[in-house]
């Protein structure tokens, strides 16, 4: 029986094993999940004397931007993030990659399959920033980044040919077609950073957060007739970019879709 499992710091809010375990139980895949916890100071060594009982890992908070320097081949969307996410190994070398950009992309295509032009605000400037940032540079389309931390929106938007905003009542709602939400804002509490006489229906809004899956920032677009994304959809996709990697099989979204809502029951 193959092994998977995800590392973090702490670990038991994780849906990964869920959404993978539905994937086995669909494709009939002979493979256990595993949710794993390692402190930080254990990460190093953990991988070298674990790592080799594992087909696959998924790697998540707070060990993605150190797990770069613990592969030994990147690929090149991990590099330019500075994160990896997600651990296989290819002739006994390990490879980490990065596939939260993918979940971003596929995420915002549900609603907007061509990203080429499209004017994006995007706020925060964390790991999750700069791997929307990676997604949306590829697909061509042009971002403005503000965060609370106005420097670390300089720095990101110097990095990934962006721009910087440094105020959001400054802001013309008008500028925008997607507004994404990539802070931690909303998570587990009903705050939104933008006001609610921002949104107009040209909008799509996507929220990272999802916990809860409906946030303020989100129900506020809705109310004013924005079309909306919600954070399970780039969860899901990311996770399904894993699965196709470590399987080399499709799995349709839908299966991992209805294990994010299960796992909560
Ligand atoms: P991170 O690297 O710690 O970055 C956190 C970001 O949130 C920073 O930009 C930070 O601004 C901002 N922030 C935190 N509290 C704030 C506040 N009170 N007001 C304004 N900004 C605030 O975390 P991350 O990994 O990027 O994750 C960010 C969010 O995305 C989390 O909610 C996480 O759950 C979510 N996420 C979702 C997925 C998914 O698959 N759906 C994947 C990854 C992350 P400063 O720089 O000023 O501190």
């Amino acid at each position: 029986m193959k092994k998977f499992a995800v590392i973090g710091y702490p670990i038991s809010h994780s849906k990964s094993p869920a959404l993978h375990e539905a994937g086995f139980n669909e494709l009939s895949i002979d493979a256990e999940f595993s949710a794993i916890e390692v402190k930080p100071e254990d990460l190093a060594s953990w991988i070298s004397l674990n790592m080799i009982d594992y087909a696959g890992v998924a790697v998540t908070i707070p060990h993605k931007e150190k797990m770069v320097e613990l592969v030994q081949k990147l690929s090149p969307a991990a590099k330019v993030i500075g994160a990896v996410n997600t651990l296989f190994w290819e002739h006994e070398v390990l490879h980490g990659t990065n596939t939260d950009c993918v979940g971003v992309l596929r995420a915002l295509q549900t609603e907007v399959p061509e990203l080429e032009g499209k004017k994006v605000l995007l706020l925060g400037a964390g790991g999750a920033a700069r791997a929307a940032l990676f997604a949306l540079q590829t697909a061509g389309a042009k971002t403005v980044v503000w965060n609370r931390t106005a420097e670390k929106a300089v720095t990101l938007a110097e990095e990934f040919h962006a721009e910087a905003a440094e105020s959001l009542t400054a802001l013309n709602p008008d500028k925008f077609d997607i507004v994404i939400n990539s802070t931690a804002v909303g998570l587990k509490e009903w705050k939104s950073l933008l006001p609610e006489d921002f949104w107009t229906p040209h909008h799509v809004a996507f929220d990272m957060v999802y916990d809860p899956l409906e946030t303020r920032f989100l129900s506020e677009a809705a109310e004013a007739g924005a079309r909306t994304v919600t954070g399970d959809q780039m969860l899901v996709h990311q996770a399904l970019e894993q699965f196709h990697l470590w399987h080399d099989m499709e799995l349709e979204p839908e299966v991992m879709g209805n294990a994010f809502f299960l796992a909560d029951e």
